[in-house]
């Protein structure tokens, strides 16, 4: 069994039944849509296709809606690409299909760029320096080529561009439509940089449901990294947004803020999804780098909760073996951890949460004394399972909650073998017959439960 959760982004290289089913089976726990790219009535049926890929394959599969945000992207760029080489000159446009220019859907764009300036495409990937604004046009002259493609997003590091306000008017259409329509699990927010910007985002879930979706604070941003903890304290997951990070703050700082990010969030309970070139060879080859397969695994050794895949899976070659080769690199990583004992996470218990905390440890502690074969959580939000989670226990976790939606919300945590969603009230010891009965748990074996949630805090081991 695998205990990180891999993120799929998906696309045109996987929008195929078939092609999810086995992406599913090879590992993949979250879709993914990036909102920055394809229209309404393609989400409308890669939500039906995951829908039915669930049922079909009865692997639970959370949906992540991905908000844009305030970023600047290029608009569409005729038949899919075009090559621009060291020392072509480039004219940006803000209008649409002007002739010789390249289309930029950003209007304030020659106002807030000087000549002089670096104005970056792809997360880097081509570098230009502008030479001159004039009207709706920016001239500039390619220092590294490439292939540019439509939608592909432009930074300009050396500008303050209009306050991120976390929430553009697209952002607030396109979360009414994910809510609404789609019902996704969860809502990723582009280029935080405050907690304000997570609470605002709520509120305008809170609009159109009453049902807590995961919010994941997509942490891009060199503000951000200073408000890391308020962030962290009001959103349910954060995400190490290393493409943009890379651009905004320095490439080299962004495995420093890494290893920061997932310690802080660990202590506080809440999941760390590791984003982006995460096996970007894997976009043209069927095998990743050694270095990809090290990065991979250090990120497991510093305890991330999870993977994201963006063009490896959305308009790659080979998506399936992407997310095998993730699932293997997780698989052997995790054994090496728990066989390995100086590689073992120490405790990690904040004084707000020392009670609730110190049962959850203790549940661990028991279930790895007791050789048990799982440990029961009984969770309500969420909670009890990221409390206990977050020791990273070697004994399988079994998570029950009362309705479908926590069951994708938990989707996210490392580790849960199994979530059984079972309303009303639940005793342990009915719970204990329930998994027996469905061949979960056999005679002669141990179990702990778990219970934080409400006032009757409850451990306790039971004899199967
Ligand atoms: C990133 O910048 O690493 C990231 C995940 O953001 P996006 O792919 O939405 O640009």
């Amino acid at each position: 069994m695998k205990r990180t959760k891999i993120i799929a982004t998906l696309g045109p290289a996987t929008e195929k039944k078939e092609t999810l089913l086995k992406m599913v089976d090879a590992g993949m726990n979250i879709a993914r849509l990036n909102f920055s790219h394809g229209s309404y009535d393609e989400f409308k049926n890669i939500v039906q296709t995951l829908r039915l890929v669930e049922a079909e394959s009865g692997h639970l599969i959370s949906i992540m809606q991905d908000l844009q945000g305030p970023k600047i992207r290029l608009g569409e760029i005729p038949e899919e690409k075009m090559l621009v080489s060291r020392g072509d000159i480039i004219t940006f446009c803000t209008k649409k299909g002007v002739k010789g220019t390249v289309h930029v859907p950003y209007s304030a764009l020659p106002k807030v760029v000087k000549r002089g300036q670096r104005l970056l495409i792809e997360d880097g990937l081509i570098r230009t320096k502008i030479l001159s604004t004039s009207g709706d046009k920016v001239r500039a002259k390619v220092v590294s080529g490439g292939y540019l493609k439509s939608h592909k997003g432009i930074n300009i590091p050396e500008t303050r561009l209009p306050a991120s306000a976390a929430l553009t008017v697209k952002d607030r259409k396109d979360l009414k439509f994910g809510v609404q329509t789609l019902k996704v699990d969860a809502i990723a927010v582009s280029f935080v940089e405050s907690a304000e910007d997570i609470i605002r985002v709520r509120k305008e879930i809170a609009k159109y449901t009453s049902r807590r979706i995961h919010i994941v604070a997509k942490i891009e941003r060199a503000e951000a990294l200073k408000n890391l903890e308020q962030i962290i304290d009001v959103t349910d997951g954060v995400m190490v947004a290393r493409g943009d990070l890379g651009i905004e703050t320095k490439a080299e700082k962004v495995p420093i803020a890494q290893r920061k990010m997932i310690a802080l969030a660990r202590v506080k309970g809440k999941p760390v999804i590791v984003a982006t070139q995460i096996l970007q060879s894997m976009v043209s080859s069927p095998i990743a780098t050694r270095a990809e397969v090290s990065d991979a695994a250090t990120a497991i050794f510093e305890l991330a909760d999870a993977f994201m895949l963006s063009n490896e899976t959305a308009v790659g070659q080979y998506p399936v073996q992407a997310v095998k080769t993730l699932a293997r690199v997780a698989k052997a990583t995790e054994a090496e951890i728990f066989r390995n004992q100086e590689l073992a996470p120490t405790a990690t218990t904040i004084p707000s949460m020392q009670e609730d905390g110190a049962i959850a440890l203790n549940a661990c502690v028991l279930a790895e004394n007791l050789d048990a074969r799982a440990i029961v959580v009984m969770t309500e939000s969420g909670f009890t399972a990221a409390q206990v989670l977050k020791n990273r226990p070697k004994i399988p976790v079994i998570a029950i909650t009362k309705d479908e939606f926590i069951a994708h919300k938990l989707n996210f945590l490392w580790g849960i073998e199994k979530i059984i969603v079972k309303k009303g009230a639940y005793r342990s010891e009915d719970m204990k017959n329930q998994l027996k009965k469905d061949g979960t748990l056999k005679p002669g074996e141990k179990v702990i439960f778990v219970k934080l949630s409400d006032k009757k805090r409850s451990l306790v081991a039971l004899d199967v």
